[in-house]
């Protein structure tokens, strides 16, 4: 019989990730700090929890969808928290993307009660989520993955076992830089284009079957000069990403440089209030030092 899925954050993400472990057939225990949260997934057949200490009594494998690391640790390692009712022999699988050195921590923590551990941050974004084709980064060991494939083959359409814990967020975060700097190069390029008076849209069907074109140019570019921001994947998280790709590489000793001017330009896209737009507003900031506002014409 299919192991019993305990589900902690029922966000943007969460939900139809849980909604969809349903669809497979899986018993799904659920929490969230938010009671809204957990009405809109037991309105669809999972079972509310009191806290993640009581999810992790009622189910084998316990995935977590939290924001960010200290709400990660929080759900597993805190008060009430998954480790305080995971018994010997559970797995707990944190899909959060947050800095690899939390997720290593989170394995000891779990290693040490003889609880198994994934860190599996996706890309694919909430379309990806709902249509169930994510793409999984899995961090962990080889006997943990092989349990957890048929729960991820319900979740996406593809899942890649990177290496030991934290592994898998290692590889979201050269995600998350490949994609951010592709983003500002795609925005500097529109903006210089504007300036000079050639159509941005021009510039996008002129260039995108060749060298430079790439998904995050097809995908952002049209937002930029359609001046449609709405997310898609927000500022606030890929700032977070990149702060924790920042985090990582003063651990590992590694200069960033494109990275860490991305830092500061997404900082600065979170104080003029753009936090909650989609990430290819970073032409805004672009644009701004220009003095000029890119826009099909
Ligand atoms: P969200 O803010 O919509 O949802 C997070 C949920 O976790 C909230 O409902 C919150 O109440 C809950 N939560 C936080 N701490 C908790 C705790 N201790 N116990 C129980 N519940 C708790 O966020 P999201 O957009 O679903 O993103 C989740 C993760 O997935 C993030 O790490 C994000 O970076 C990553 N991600 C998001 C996207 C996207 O497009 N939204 C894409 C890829 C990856």
């Amino acid at each position: 019989m299919a192991e019993k899925i305990g589900f902690i954050g029922l966000g943007i993400m969460g939900r139809p990730m849980a909604i969809n472990l349903m669809k497979a057939g899986y018993e799904v225990h659920c929490y969230d700090l938010f009671q809204d949260a957990v009405k809109r997934v037991t309105d669809a057949g999972a079972k509310a929890a009191a806290s993640p200490a009581d999810v992790a009594r009622a189910a084998e494998i316990i995935i977590t969808m939290v924001q960010d690391g200290p709400q990660a640790e929080q759900a597993i390692m805190g008060k009430d928290g998954v480790l305080d009712g995971a018994a010997k022999g559970k797995l707990v699988i944190d899909m959060s993307s947050i800095a690899p050195s939390v997720s290593q921590k989170l394995g000891k923590a779990c290693a040490a009660k003889g609880v198994g551990f994934l860190d599996g941050p996706v890309s694919g974004g909430e379309p990806g989520a709902i249509n169930a084709t994510l793409a999984i980064m899995v961090g962990g060991n080889a006997s943990d993955f092989e349990r957890a494939k048929p729960v991820f083959e319900k979740l996406g359409k593809s899942s890649v076992l990177c290496g030991g814990y934290g592994a898998g967020q290692v590889v979201k975060l050269a995600n998350q830089i490949v994609v951010g700097l592709n983003i500002l190069a795609v925005a500097e390029a529109m903006t210089l284009a504007q300036k000079a008076g050639v159509n941005p849209e021009t510039v996008f069907e002129a260039i995108k079957g060749g060298l430079a074109g790439s998904n995050v140019m097809n995908a952002k570019g049209p937002m930029m000069f359609n001046r449609n921001f709405q997310p898609g994947f927000r500022i606030e998280l890929h700032y977070k990403d990149i702060n924790n790709a920042m985090q990582a590489a003063r651990e590992m000793q590694v200069p960033l440089q494109a990275t860490a001017n991305l830092q500061q330009i997404l900082t600065s896209l979170m104080l003029s209030g753009d936090g909650k737009h989609d990430h290819s507003a970073i032409v805004k900031f672009v644009e701004k030092q220009a003095g000029v506002e890119v826009k099909k014409t």
